[in-house]
């Protein structure tokens, strides 16, 4: 399944963030295919869909999607040159699909900051250097193969060689290759490459209480450091999150929330944002034992979409019957949506889209 992993200098909340999130996890007995480890958190894709169905079918369990957070702690100045956890902490990164940067935009003289002083676009500068370094040592062992071929008229090693010149002066200007605008077949063609900084990355602003809501001056200096990344930037306040995390009763909770003039958790933002991110959308499958979401990349036709499932579902795909979520609450039962017309066969070039309802056929 997805992971994401958490990075960020000592001292800005990442522990804090983590345990957050590790206390909002997920009935682990539905997840049987998740990392079991101390540093990984199963957490559950919050979505209102799912109310919805559960309303209408009443099913004897409900299985919301999740995402995996990993703690990546370790990260120190000089991680690239092998200092602190270096070398764990860098190969960790390369296993997770995106990247959640915390950064310290609160004061506090009782927190002792590694670098002395409170300056959120410097941590994070700190922390995309050893990780463009790490890139850049990658490239270095592939430029020269690379180059040598393209000189003697490899097409594709010409391809690849521009490319890789464009993101190794970027890295050199002090660029995240993320920034570099490449197309889908651009990073296609470098993927073997497994930069770091090609990684999709949320910041999350770690702000104070008193600036959940409006934010502070550290939260738009940081905003304004990496307007040119178009990447998210969620405020929330790690130690508020894990209080949030900790209350099991949902209208307690939901006062809290308000006390704050929130309308829902920074958690809930931070999972959204990360779904979004990397282009994920959600299907269902709705029965009564079951209503269950499921993960799939933008863009996937049923078969592929109905592996996820169980690789005979992808191998053995007949077809498709999918009904929309706004003809389910509207005709309230499946039999209902079939005999007003509202449930579509499909076959194997349909593209799924984001909240269909899904019933595969299939031959075992
Ligand atoms: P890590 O080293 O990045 O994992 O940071 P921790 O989560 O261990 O947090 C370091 C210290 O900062 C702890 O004492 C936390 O209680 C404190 N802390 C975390 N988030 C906040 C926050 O939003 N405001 C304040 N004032 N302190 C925080």
């Amino acid at each position: 399944s997805l992971q994401c992993g958490i990075v960020g200098l000592p001292n800005v909340g990442k522990s804090t963030l983590f345990s957050a999130l590790s206390s909002a996890k997920a009935e682990a007995a539905n997840y049987p295919f998740c990392t079991i480890e101390p540093n990984v958190g199963v957490v559950e894709v919050p979505d209102e869909r799912m109310q919805i169905l559960e309303g209408l079918v009443n099913p004897q369990r409900m299985v919301p999607t999740i995402v995996e957070i990993v703690d990546i702690a370790g990260l120190v100045r000089g991680a690239s040159k092998g200092q602190g956890l270096g070398n764990q902490f860098l190969a960790n990164i390369r296993e997770v699909d995106a990247i959640i940067h915390v950064v310290r935009c609160f004061a506090d003289d009782n927190i002792v900051h590694v670098e002395g002083r409170v300056n959120p676009v410097s941590d994070k500068e700190i922390i995309d250097l050893e990780l463009q370094l790490k890139d850049l040592d990658s490239i270095e062992k592939k430029f020269a193969r690379v180059e040598k071929a393209a000189r003697v008229g490899d097409a594709k090693a010409k391809v690849e060689l521009e490319i890789i010149t464009r993101v190794k002066n970027a890295l050199l200007h002090g660029k995240s290759v993320r920034a570099v605008g490449l197309t889908e077949d651009e990073k296609a063609a470098i993927a073997d490459l497994q930069l770091l900084t090609i990684k999709p990355v949320i910041y999350v602003a770690n702000v104070d209480e008193s600036a959940i809501i409006n934010g502070n001056e550290y939260v738009d200096q940081l905003k304004a450091a990496v307007a040119e990344e178009n990447a998210e930037v969620i405020v929330l306040c790690a130690a508020i999150e894990s209080e949030i995390a900790e209350m099991e009763d949902p209208e307690e909770r939901a006062v809290f929330l308000e006390e704050y003039g929130l309308k829902e958790s920074g958690l809930n933002r931070l999972i959204r944002a990360s779904y979004h991110i990397l282009n994920l959308i959600t299907y269902f499958t709705a029965g009564v034992k079951e209503v269950r979401a499921w993960t799939i990349q933008r863009g996937w036709k049923a078969p592929q979409a109905a592996g996820v499932i169980h690789t005979d579902f992808e191998k053995g795909f007949i077809r498709a019957e999918v009904i929309k979520l706004s003809d389910y609450e509207k005709y309230k039962t499946e039999a209902a949506c079939r005999d007003a017309g509202k449930i579509s066969v499909e076959g194997k070039e349909y593209v799924v889209q984001d909240g269909d309802i899904m019933h595969f056929r299939f031959n075992v």
